[in-house]
């Protein structure tokens, strides 16, 4: 990066002062270049359902009278029209996300029911794969944010659990509270990530496999929504893996401190 550093002396005073000029014009390109990469992949990421849809309906105009046909066609397209509408939510809620300033918004929140409401909303999945959520420990004091997003992020990484995991196996979700942090544990028992593609998987649209991906209704979003949700809460997101051993997401997040009055003073039961 191209910084100036220029040594002043203010006569009067007789001190010596140093003035820095960043030259952030480096920074500034950057921001661009990964902006414009963005929306090109939105661009493509949403121009292969809609492609897809026009297609299947021309085709369903060409032979209404084919039932067999009329209802594969009907099928596939319920199935991209259900991916472009979690594409467009991943997209809404990513742009929200980068804008959204939490701590001014947030509230007391109550962990143990974050996880136990992102659990409910991940069990059908899990069911349809015969996959069980095993939820174990608990937290002892609240963090302070925003419930629904937490929900989202944590039902983002069970979902994940489950999608990358094959049928008959466990995902387990452990809480547990110590250095003032509040630790949750999300472990599958997957193909696991190898150490190249763990750097990657948190950039938006990035996917191991993506036919996998789209295949099981990912959009390539979903982590870079979970590290924008927990950097926005003060915590961080990491994982542990190795191929043939599953994976392991660990979420650290900031506790309240104990009879802390968050500043709104509200507390959230989700
Ligand atoms: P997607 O919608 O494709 O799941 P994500 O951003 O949630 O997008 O994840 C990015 C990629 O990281 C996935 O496509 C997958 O390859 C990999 N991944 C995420 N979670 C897991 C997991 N629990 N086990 C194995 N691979 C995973």
């Amino acid at each position: 990066q191209g910084t100036i550093i220029i040594q002043v002396r203010i006569a009067p005073v007789g001190e010596e002062y140093i003035l820095i000029l960043a030259d952030d014009r480096t920074e500034i390109t950057r921001t661009e270049a990964i902006r414009n990469d963005f929306v090109a992949n939105v661009s493509h990421e949403l121009k292969t359902p809609v492609g897809a849809i026009s297609l299947l309906a021309e085709a369903l105009e060409a032979s209404p009278d084919d039932e067999e046909a009329v209802r594969r066609f009907a099928q596939r397209m319920h199935k991209e029209s259900a991916r472009l509408a979690a594409l467009v939510q991943d997209i809404i809620e990513l742009s929200r996300l980068q804008g959204a300033n939490i701590v001014q918004q947030g509230k007391a929140v109550d962990l143990g029911a974050v996880i136990a409401e992102a659990v409910d909303r991940s069990k059908l999945q899990a069911e349809s794969k015969n996959i069980e959520l095993v939820l174990g420990g608990s937290v002892s004091e609240p963090v302070y944010g925003d419930a629904d997003l937490l929900v989202t992020a944590f039902r983002n990484l069970i979902d994940n659990a489950v999608r990358y995991s094959p049928s008959n196996t466990k995902v387990g979700i452990g809480l547990r509270s110590g250095g003032g942090l509040a630790t949750v544990s999300i472990s599958d028992q997957g193909d696991g990530i190898s150490a190249e593609e763990q750097e990657r998987i948190f950039e938006r649209f990035y996917r191991v496999d993506a036919a996998r991906s789209r295949q099981t209704g990912g959009t390539g979003l979903g982590l870079s929504i979970v590290k924008h949700v927990i950097s926005n809460h003060g915590g961080e997101v990491t994982v542990w893996s190795q191929p043939g051993s599953g994976s392991t997401f660990t979420v650290r997040l900031p506790e309240m401190e104990k009879g802390q009055s968050d500043p709104a003073g509200n507390t959230e039961n989700h």
